[in-house]
């Protein structure tokens, strides 16, 4: 069966989140498929770090520490979060970026399975993981003498042996939009003796997470793509409750100090999460985090997560089945997953040819996605689409696959000013 333009803005009038995108300033007519890589602006944001800027920055200055509950932002902003991840309160912090974030957790994690199975030399991770997440993976196995072993997704679970300590993956992959099982693979590696660190950089505010029943060991995700936080928002970091407290992690500054305040000589972590901060935070960024953390938040009135997936759904299999529909014999094809169970919230296209040039024209038609470069061999040059359903509409779908169509058919994506490749794609 076709889809047609008045089917989409039908499912917009009966879209009962359709609301949501309200909180959002989107620029007049672009259609924004990229909230993976930087969220929109929430529309609260300019005017609450303008009050931190003017009030709390500029009138009260140092007073702000208490009187605003600026040293308490990091908790605040991660008990937050804690409620879109599965995490209980006092159990997340936002803080530093996800690559800090990752270097502590995993630090962490090495440092317990040493304790207990030094023979245990191996961090087992996906080779399409996001690279900053295996450079960090790569400097701790040089500091601990250690394996960075990367294997592809079906690898995975044969790969669970006893030489490895720690299952380190992203559960949506960036390149692909797909998703791991996190309860099965955090099972599979604990029968195996192995800890997990999950990175949820295109989960939390995306799809529904719930660390706790999956007793996933560490976690750590992203501000600025789906919690909508800013450019550099600060990151966040969880913890198992199990381990928070058994020890140190490397970067021991006076924020994750028990009592910072007593300006003793020694260090002595602060009990719980409190303890992976390190230095002091940035109160503007955390702010505007918070704002972008709120968007997502009040879907908790309207269904929440489940509900806000239900609708990422339905936008990624409407946006497949057009591409099919509509753009047929171009030679695109499917890199993420069509079963549910399997998909984040983007749909990737692979083209052999040009995959860049089309989401340039794209772009400059006021789509916006991405483009992913690919290996070479097995993962292949990608057109990334991200599908925020906190604003992206069913006739938002129609209308990107339609400018999809046009640069398709006209061969406008071979213009010179779409070849020439800018520093970030
Ligand atoms: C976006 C992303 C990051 C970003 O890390 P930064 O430290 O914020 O630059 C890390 N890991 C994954 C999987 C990501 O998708």
């Amino acid at each position: 069966m076709t889809t047609t333009l008045q089917d989409c803005q039908a499912l917009d009038a009966a879209d009962p989140l359709r609301r949501l995108r309200e909180q959002f300033q989107i620029p007049e007519g672009t259609i924004y498929l990229d909230g993976n890589s930087l969220g929109v602006m929430p529309a609260s944001a300019p005017a609450r770090v303008a009050q931190v800027v003017t009030q709390e920055w500029g009138t009260d200055l140092i007073q702000s520490w208490n009187r605003h509950g600026w040293f308490q932002m990091p908790g605040k902003v991660g008990d937050k979060i804690a409620r879109l991840i599965g995490a209980g309160p006092g159990e997340v912090v936002a803080t530093d970026s996800t690559s800090v974030n990752l270097f502590k957790v995993l630090s962490a994690a090495l440092a317990m399975v040493q304790a207990d199975a030094p023979q245990r030399k191996r961090i087992v991770s996906e080779r399409s993981n996001f690279p900053t997440d295996l450079y960090i993976a790569q400097a701790l196995c040089r500091q601990h003498g250690m394996e960075l072993v990367l294997v592809e997704p079906e690898e995975i679970a044969t790969s669970l042996t006893a030489e490895v300590a720690v299952l380190m993956l992203t559960h949506v992959n960036y390149r692909t939009g797909a998703m791991h099982d996190m309860a099965a693979l955090t099972a599979a590696a604990h029968a195996e003796g192995i800890l997990t660190v999950w990175d949820l950089a295109h989960s939390a505010g995306a799809v529904p997470v719930d660390l706790t029943e999956a007793k996933a060991d560490f976690a750590v995700g992203c501000g600025y793509k789906y919690l909508n936080g800013g450019p550099g928002a600060p990151a966040f970091v969880w913890v198992n409750p199990l381990h928070t407290d058994r020890f140190w992690q490397p970067l021991a500054g006076w924020w994750g100090h028990a009592a910072p305040f007593a300006f003793t000589p020694d260090y002595r972590p602060a009990p719980g999460i409190t303890r992976y901060q390190c230095g002091t935070q940035p109160m503007i960024s955390l702010a505007a985090l918070e704002c972008g953390v709120d968007t997502v938040l009040a879907a908790e009135s309207m269904g929440g997560m489940a509900a806000l997936r239900a609708k990422s759904l339905a936008l990624t299999d409407l946006f497949i089945g057009l591409v099919q529909q509509r753009c047929a014999g171009h030679g695109l094809g499917l890199a993420t997953p069509r079963e549910h169970a399997r998909r984040g919230s983007q749909v990737c296209l692979t083209r052999d040819e040009g995959a860049y040039a089309i989401v340039q024209a794209l772009i400059a038609r006021g789509v916006i996605g991405d483009f992913r470069a690919g290996d070479g061999g097995l993962h292949k040059d990608i057109l990334r689409f991200g599908f925020t359903p906190l604003y992206i509409g069913f006739e938002d779908v129609w209308h990107s696959v339609e400018h999809l169509r046009q640069v398709l058919d006209s061969g406008e994506w071979q213009r010179p000013e779409f070849n020439r490749k800018h520093a970030v794609t």
